[in-house]
């Protein structure tokens, strides 16, 4: 790919995918999201983690041509580096494995010279986080994290109440993810989410913390800034036989003096995808629901509470701009994927072209997958440990 290639701000950014075969779950979501703007085009991909089933997903349900539907993620790579500009080799892969995989796939594509996308938790340690950060940084090349969150308007706009010191000082954040469909031993049902979910090998050493406690974590740094000091955790496995943990209770220590409670859970009966938080500043808190997410509930310390609409003209700019539809016609989950890819796209743009980007190029990074993995691991020393409080990993 040729630097200050301005012919790329005249065409489709080019993706290709590993994972996301048939029967996955979060692959489908990705290829909605990444289409939906008429920014980005699949070229290609590896899908499945059997190869043949791979190649034949991409040609029979993804009508890719045969040649650039691969067997291996391997593959992919060479292949893909080796095709001449005039047959338009991909600009960046999406990464959509289970866990395990997430490293190795991101420094053969960053090393062959493409740019990444890549699903969380970003690796499955912190010791190979930092080496995947000293990749991005080497190469230079563009690393979009899918913390799906960050990526919905309402989201958006609390941040930049909080930027705009519309909350005051933040004293206390309380974010919780409860769900309930691990509650029976799933992964013995040949569930493929559920087996690899609840598998050390391909999950890493942490379950819940990491499946979801990542996105919470996340949620708080991208809407307060605020940074880990120290935590105090009680980490859970109810399910007897599972080897991580399904539920987790976490009291936090900010740098700077708030505190914070983070919950996350995946036995919690009745609850499907319960992300939920509270921030509270001495001027103002936010209140901010997954499950209702085109809503901010406000609360002015000491007048009525205000409801903030998703598509209003009073929204901040920032969250206008990850906004597609007038308000009253909901936009979510795909919504929020799409707006991290056209963030990417964005900045792919700006990296290949070297032309500044209009713009803002707000998506997660390799730095946030980095304190995802920090986090996992403070958490998970914590849960273990009779000390009161853990400090957060030095990295
Ligand atoms: P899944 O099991 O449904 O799908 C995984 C896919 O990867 C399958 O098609 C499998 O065949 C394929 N695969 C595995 N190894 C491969 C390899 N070596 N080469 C090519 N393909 C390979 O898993 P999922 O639930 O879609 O989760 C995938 C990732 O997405 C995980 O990291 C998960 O944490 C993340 N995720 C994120 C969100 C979010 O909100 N951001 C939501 C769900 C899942």
């Amino acid at each position: 790919m040729a630097e200050n290639n301005l012919e790329i701000n005249r065409r489709k950014i080019r993706m290709g995918m590993v994972g996301g075969g048939e029967g996955a779950f979060i692959g489908a979501v990705h290829r909605k999201a990444a289409l939906m703007d008429g920014q980005i085009e699949l070229v290609c991909g590896a899908f499945d983690e059997v190869p043949e089933k791979g190649r034949e997903f991409g040609v029979e349900q993804l009508y890719l041509e045969a040649a650039r539907s691969y067997g291996t993620y391997q593959e992919m790579a060479e292949k893909e580096a080796a095709l001449p500009d005039g047959e338009k080799p991909m600009d960046f892969v999406s990464i959509v494995t289970p866990n395990h995989m997430h490293f190795p796939i991101a420094k053969t594509f960053l090393e062959a010279g493409f740019h990444v996308v890549c699903e969380k938790p970003m690796t499955i340690s912190l010791e190979e986080a930092l080496q995947l950060r000293e990749i991005v940084n080497n190469t230079g090349k563009v690393f979009a994290l899918t913390h799906t969150y960050t990526g919905y308007p309402m989201v958006k706009h609390a941040r930049e109440m909080v930027t705009g010191g519309e909350l005051g000082t933040v004293n206390k954040v309380i974010v919780e993810y409860p769900q309930d469909w691990l509650l029976t031993r799933l992964e013995l049902e040949g569930q493929r989410q559920a087996a690899w979910r609840t598998d050390p090998k391909q999950s890493g050493m942490a379950g819940s913390i990491g499946d979801i406690g990542t996105h919470c974590a996340n949620l708080v740094n991208y809407i307060t800034g605020l940074e880990i000091e120290a935590v105090c955790a009680d980490v859970n496995t109810y399910l007897p036989g599972r080897l991580v943990d399904d539920d987790a209770n976490v009291l936090i220590r900010y740098k700077g003096g708030a505190r914070g409670i983070l919950h996350v859970s995946q036995i919690s009966t009745g609850e499907e995808n319960h992300l939920n938080i509270r921030i509270y500043g001495d001027k103002a808190a936010v209140h901010w629901n997954q499950e209702n997410p085109n809503y901010l509930d406000v609360y002015p310390f000491g007048e009525p509470v205000q409801i903030y609409r998703r598509g209003q003209g009073y929204i901040h700019d920032l969250a206008k701009l990850a906004t597609r539809l007038p308000g009253g016609h909901p936009e979510a989950f795909i919504e929020a994927f799409g707006n991290i890819y056209l963030a990417a796209a964005t900045a792919i743009r700006e990296a290949e072209s070297g032309v500044k980007a209009q713009a803002a190029l707000d998506y997660p990074d390799v730095d946030d997958g980095v304190i995802g993995m920090a986090f996992i691991e403070t958490v998970l020393e914590s849960g273990k440990s009779d000390r009161k409080w853990t400090p957060f990993k030095k990295f």
